[in-house]
């Protein structure tokens, strides 16, 4: 006989919760209470929520999945601080998150799916193509798990980890609903970054929603024809099309747009790339992040130089552009998406 697939506890709003509880003819404060040790107290188990009974502990256990992570490795920079984690998934995946410490607070990069199936030529996580997307609790749970294992609270969040957020939509803004409650770490939207290769229906349906949070667009390249040489969804959305609805993302939510731009040698970090970028962003309200990109061995994109990135940020700024060259947190800890997981990955299949 077939069992009918289990609920995901953590994966319910608190009015979400209490129909459930009311459906166990439990009552509805339980909810708040098994709520609040999920989502406000980490716990990791039933068995850590003292004022629960084992009655109603054992109900849910028989109705619910309660996910938890295992952690597999942490390494830690000897540079800056930054953690990376492997974690491993209950259906034996891996996914990678970081931790950074940065002076106004600490901040968690989590990813949105096991691999991805977005293709960028320069990205790890893509390689083996997208294994599944991740709930909304395996995306909550990166954060809880780095919480109970550096003891220290998160203020910021950004969806930039392996995987495309834009291709696990639904559950990303759950994901987002469960992260900004008052009962759970109630985190400032203002303080959650999503970012994406730009799924171009996907940013306007996010814009209707007028969310406080940062848009960030992966751009890479200032003409189609370059970006369709780096970045496989460009074949799909063109960057007039793309620009459109960043300018549609900000009239609608008042939030200034960043793109992400890693620089490679000799592919996308000329003067003339840089002119053609200006023209690009014109006079829309946004932030450019230069990357240099982080070589991966499977492909082989050169870093561009440092004179090439100093002048390549200066020319954007001459014409007005904000911009800013991303300090390369834990560069020697496998610190480029996806890199970690491979690596573990392919030594377990040795
Ligand atoms: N899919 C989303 C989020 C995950 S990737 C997106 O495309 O935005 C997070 C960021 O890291 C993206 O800007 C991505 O283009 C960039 N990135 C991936 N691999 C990289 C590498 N090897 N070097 C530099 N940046 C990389």
């Amino acid at each position: 006989m077939e069992t009918e697939k289990k609920k995901d506890i953590k994966s319910f709003t608190l009015e979400e919760l209490k129909k459930e509880m009311e459906s166990m003819e439990e009552k509805s404060f339980r909810a708040k209470q098994v709520y609040e040790w999920m989502h406000k107290k980490q716990a990791v188990s039933y068995e850590e929520m003292t004022n629960i009974s084992a009655v109603l502990a054992d109900k849910c256990r028989e109705r619910y999945v309660y996910t938890a992570l295992t952690l597999v490795r942490v390494q830690e920079s000897k540079v800056d601080g930054t953690k990376k984690y492997l974690f491993e998934l209950s259906d034996g995946n891996m996914v990678e998150s970081v931790w950074m410490r940065y002076k106004h607070g600490n901040s968690v990069c989590i990813s949105s799916q096991v691999g991805c199936r977005m293709g960028c030529k320069f990205c790890a996580s893509t390689l083996d193509g997208l294994e599944r997307n991740l709930l909304v609790s395996e995306m909550l749970d990166q954060i809880y798990a780095i919480i109970r294992h550096t003891g220290e609270r998160v203020s910021n969040v950004v969806v930039m980890g392996s995987g495309e957020p834009m291709d696990n939509y639904d559950n990303l803004l759950k994901f987002i609903t469960l992260l900004t409650d008052e009962n759970g770490l109630n985190i400032s939207q203002r303080n959650i970054t999503v970012s994406t290769c730009g799924i171009v229906p996907k940013i306007r349906q996010l814009a209707d929603c007028r969310l406080q949070i940062t848009l960030a667009i992966s751009l890479h390249a200032a003409t189609n024809e370059k970006r369709r040489q780096l970045m496989p969804i460009a074949d799909r959305y063109s960057l007039d099309e793309l620009m459109e609805a960043c300018a549609y993302y900000f009239e609608q939510t008042g939030r200034r747009i960043t793109f992400e731009y890693s620089l490679v040698r000799d592919v996308n970090d000329t003067d003339e790339d840089a002119g053609q970028l200006t023209t690009l962003l014109g006079r829309l309200n946004c932030h450019v992040n230069l990357i240099p990109v982080n070589p991966i061995k499977e492909r082989n994109y050169v870093q561009s130089e440092r004179r090439a990135v100093e002048a390549f940020k200066n020319k954007l700024e001459k014409n007005g552009i904000n911009v800013t060259i991303r300090r390369e947190m834990g560069r020697d800890i496998d610190g480029a998406c996806g890199q970690l997981r491979r690596r573990y990955m392919e030594r377990r299949m040795i």
